[in-house]
């Protein structure tokens, strides 16, 4: 049997002594003041254990992990219709480009990129009475967990300096392909951005990408085709244009955000969080990619 108490305490030592963090993203102004040596990391295997090691109770801003979550929710509702609005291709780009969108008419790459969730926010709009409520009911229900909530000042910050997320959405509304009002749909989108959770919240909040669409309290929310598509998406989309490199040194489904957190999931076995700010040069946390390599490396697994 692995233990995986002891390797994660030992990632957790080596992240802690690494010199080079990254870099903290600064272009959301909320986010650069956060500790760039910070490291959390919290693991839940498939018999509901959790093991933690370093800052893995300490909130962060999930930003574009978040995306999955909001996939997931919409999916759920629509099923496969949401693929007439959002293609389910790797772009090879960074999260927040913009000329592949007007090249391919108005239809974002994939449910990961910027443009992408800006559609999903914009459906979630479409179809729920009180989305910012009813997603945030969704995840404190996937978490068991009512503590879970929006970060206002850091979703105020995204919207002042979101002017390439604002080029976005003009240019979805200009192919049809936003129904809402921008306004209505960014406000929406820089929020589920702005959701602060911890390492073991997300986790838990991913048991259900690891358990065919079952959550730690058992209950069912995507069936198992549905769960297979998301992960699909998580290993070819999840790193932008790190996803190959992700594969290629991880080996799992993961999905990062610019808060430095980086969520994946090995089906049938664990979830895994891992929290550290510095980014690298492709806006993915620099420690939380070595950790997750080191976890599947000295566990000798991977989907592979
Ligand atoms: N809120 C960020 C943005 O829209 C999310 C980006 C990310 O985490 N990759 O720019």
């Amino acid at each position: 049997m692995i233990n995986y108490q002891i390797i994660i305490d030992d990632i957790a030592i080596d992240a802690k002594r690494t010199k080079d963090k990254g870099v903290v993203a600064s272009y959301i102004p909320e986010l650069a003041k956060i500790n760039s040596t910070k490291f959390g990391i919290h693991l839940i295997d498939a018999n509901k254990n959790g093991y933690s090691a370093a800052d893995a109770f300490e909130k962060f801003s999930i930003q574009s992990i978040s995306k999955v979550l909001s996939l997931a929710l919409c999916f759920s509702i629509v099923d496969n219709d949401i693929w007439k609005r959002i293609n389910v291709e790797p772009s090879g780009n960074p999260f927040n480009h913009l000329s592949l969108l007007e090249f391919e008419k108005g239809i974002p790459r994939n449910p990961f990129n910027n443009d992408g969730a800006i559609v999903v926010a914009d459906i979630l709009i479409s179809k729920l009475k009180n989305p910012k409520t009813d997603f945030l009911v969704f995840l404190q229900k996937l978490c068991n967990d009512t503590t879970i909530n929006y970060n206002k000042k850091v979703a105020e910050s995204e919207r002042v300096t979101g002017f390439k997320n604002f080029a976005a959405a003009n240019l979805l509304k200009s192919f049809g392909n936003l129904h809402n009002d921008v306004e209505v749909v960014l406000d929406l989108y820089f929020h589920l951005c702005a959701i602060e959770m911890n390492c073991e919240q997300l986790a838990k909040a991913f048991f259900i990408f690891m358990n065919h669409g079952k959550c730690l309290q058992g209950e069912t929310y995507l069936n198992i085709n549905q769960i297979k598509r998301i992960n699909a998406l998580m290993l070819t989309c999840g790193f932008y244009d790190e996803a190959g490199e992700f594969a290629f040194e991880v080996g799992l489904p993961g999905k990062s955000g610019v808060g430095g957190g980086i969520a994946a999931v090995l089906p049938n076995k664990y979830t895994v969080v891992t929290w550290a700010p510095g980014l690298n040069q492709k806006g993915n946390s620099k420690l939380g990619m070595l950790a997750l390599e080191q976890l599947t490396t000295k566990t000798e697994q991977s989907i592979f």
